[in-house]
């Protein structure tokens, strides 16, 4: 027996198949392979802030001297922050490393094995991931053709062994949302709701008022889009509080580093600021919509997030991301069962979508 053979007959059965996630690619890997030099390639395909983060945040960073010291645990005072920005009490109030952090917690919470989470697909790929590495099941909801939610569906889907749906709202890749009626439809079968608003900043509607009514509801939020703090990774969740307690016991000590706790704080303190470099990327996101409605082999769909998703209706979506690759911009394609030939555009700055333009309109 090798020494291969020997290790692996003790991973757990189930995860020897384990997909993970495709995450997005990384610019300094396409070195040599683009026609564009690395640092002028345009990201259009993680959603994150092209404006970047608040200059406050770069500033606090710098003069901050406390870097040998571990976090507060506890998260006291950035709890106390998130919750003035949330407009609640603090005891509802979880930071995560990332918002992604927070799903995998819920879930290790809440998720026995083969207990089943319910998943409106499609949608965002960490909710399968985590569903997965926890050991459950994850049972699928077709959206409608326009990508609305299937409400019956999802509450007939409710059995015994259900202990999660999630609801990206808006959803990431489709970019609609879904009304506060339905939530509440879902929110009556009495099962966890996660509600991730990961995108609220862009769509300007939230159900954090709800999260005191109901003692299923979840709302997850993330600094990674709006604030434009992805590579610091921190998220939060607002929970019932007595769930509150619980995630803060289960999560590994310190998750939310020194430098994520400074640069919340200092963007909190520069919102108009970064309120007005959302009010731009809303402004982009319905130009970027016009000009791809021009395009006479793409179909954009309506988006309240900042990103458009498109159905590619003539070649196919794999061979579109290449061709933008080759120049320099990077885009997310789909070509499974569920998206077949679709890509998802980021909206950036109006250089960016003039440079992307210009491509589309020469294929
Ligand atoms: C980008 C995104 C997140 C953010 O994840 P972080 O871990 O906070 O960076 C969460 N949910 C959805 C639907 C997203 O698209």
């Amino acid at each position: 027996m090798s020494q291969k053979d020997s290790i692996e007959k003790y991973i757990r059965p189930d995860l020897t198949g384990f997909g993970g996630y495709s995450a997005r690619i990384s610019p300094d890997t396409l070195e040599g392979k683009v026609e564009v030099p690395v640092d002028t390639i345009i990201k259009l395909d993680a959603n994150e802030n092209p404006y970047g983060c608040s200059p406050a945040v770069s500033k606090a960073l710098a003069s901050y001297d406390e870097y040998y010291v571990y976090p507060d645990d506890g998260q006291t005072k950035l709890r106390k922050l998130l919750a003035g920005y949330c407009g609640v009490d603090e005891k509802y109030i979880v930071a995560g490393g990332g918002s992604n952090q927070l799903i995998d917690l819920i879930l290790r919470l809440f998720l026995n094995r083969d207990e089943e989470v319910i998943n409106c697909v499609p949608t965002f790929g960490i909710y399968k991931f985590s569903t997965d590495l926890c050991g459950g099941k994850l049972v699928e909801i077709p959206r409608k053709d326009n990508f609305d939610i299937d409400i019956a569906a999802v509450q007939a889907a409710v059995t015994d062994l259900t202990k999660v749906v999630f609801l990206a709202n808006p959803n990431n890749p489709t970019g609609n949302i879904i009304s506060e009626v339905d939530i509440r439809d879902i929110l009556g079968t009495g099962v966890v709701v996660v509600v991730d608003e990961a995108y609220c900043e862009f769509s300007r509607q939230t159900v954090v008022p709800l999260i005191e009514e109901y003692g299923n509801l979840i709302v997850l939020r993330t600094f990674s889009k709006w604030a434009g703090l992805a590579g610091l990774r921190v998220g939060y969740g607002l929970f019932p509080p007595e769930i509150a307690d619980y995630i803060l016991k289960i999560k590994i000590p310190y998750n939310i580093n020194a430098a994520a706790m400074v640069a919340v704080e200092a963007s909190l303190k520069d919102i108009d600021y970064l309120e007005s470099m959302v009010e731009k990327i809303i402004d982009e996101r319905e130009r970027l919509f016009t000009e791809l409605e021009k395009i006479s082999w793409l179909k954009p769909y309506p988006s309240q997030a900042n990103f458009i998703l498109c159905k590619v209706e003539k070649g196919n979506a794999l061979q579109l991301r290449q061709k933008l690759q080759e120049k320099g911009i990077l885009i997310r394609y789909y070509d499974d069962t569920i998206l077949r030939d679709y890509v998802r555009i980021s909206v950036s700055k109006p250089e960016h979508t003039d440079a992307l333009m210009n491509v589309l309109r020469n294929i």
